[in-house]
């Protein structure tokens, strides 16, 4: 028994490092092939997508998938989205150090890494009480102390934290929630998929402008999971 103990140990740690390797090459792949051939060249968003551990946030049975082009089950019904999602979003609020970042529906965590490696501090709020407990711990093992994350009504925004120079909302409304208007700092851009919940809806970039009021443009028809309410 504890030869067998001592030899799965060993194995694990000759194995081990072998499977870092192979992520850390999946995960250049997958920036060089999904992100930056498709158009992504904003270099910190490359660069944050080069160094996110996705594998490690995924659950258990998605872990072989984690750099796939592709959105992948988290459980409740939810999805960390497509790397090439992550990487657009990511990109269109130009996020830079010194930035303050919000984050409706936190999901995997994986979104939430990704600004942590760019911006100052990101704050994150997500209604599954699993997957947010879940996140959470995760991102704290990863080492991510300038991730804030809460179980909560993302309508609401976050208030005491507000305002924010950037808002990305990873699940569709059929409107955009005033308060996260509200919330958005003046000159700050927020990212929201915009429609009805099972079909496509689109990606929607709102600038709050220096005389607070409104400038929206649409980027692209995407699929999102739906913005439930409590
Ligand atoms: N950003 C995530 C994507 C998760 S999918 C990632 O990187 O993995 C969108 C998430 O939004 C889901 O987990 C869903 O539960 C959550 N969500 C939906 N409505 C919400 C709301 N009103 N407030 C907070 N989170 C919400």
């Amino acid at each position: 028994m504890k030869l067998t103990l001592l030899i799965s140990a060993l194995l694990l740690f000759l194995i081990a490092p072998a499977d870092q390797d192979k992520y850390h090459r999946d995960r250049q792949q997958m920036v060089t092939a999904q992100l930056e051939a498709r158009g992504i060249s904003h270099e910190p968003t490359l660069n944050a997508m080069r160094s996110v551990e996705r594998h490690r946030l995924v659950p258990p049975a998605q872990v072989q998938y984690a750099y796939e082009d592709r959105p992948l089950p988290i459980g409740f019904g939810q999805t960390i989205s497509q790397p090439y999602m992550v990487g657009y979003m990511t990109e269109v609020i130009k996020p830079t150090a010194g930035m303050k970042v919000l984050e409706i529906g936190t999901g995997s965590g994986y979104q939430a890494a990704v600004l942590a490696e760019i911006v100052d501090e990101v704050y994150t709020i997500e209604i599954v009480e699993e997957l947010a407990k879940t996140a959470k711990s995760r991102l704290e093992e990863m080492g991510y102390p300038n991730i804030h994350a809460k179980e909560g009504d993302g309508y609401f925004g976050w208030e005491e934290h507000a305002p924010f120079d950037a808002i990305i909302v990873t699940a569709a409304s059929e409107f955009i929630p005033p308060p996260l208007i509200k919330q958005l700092k003046e000159g700050g851009k927020m990212v929201i998929p915009v429609g009805a919940p099972f079909t496509t809806q689109q990606l929607m970039l709102v600038e709050k402008q220096k005389d607070g009021k409104r400038k929206t443009r649409n980027l692209l028809p995407v699929r999102f999971v739906p913005f439930t309410r409590n």
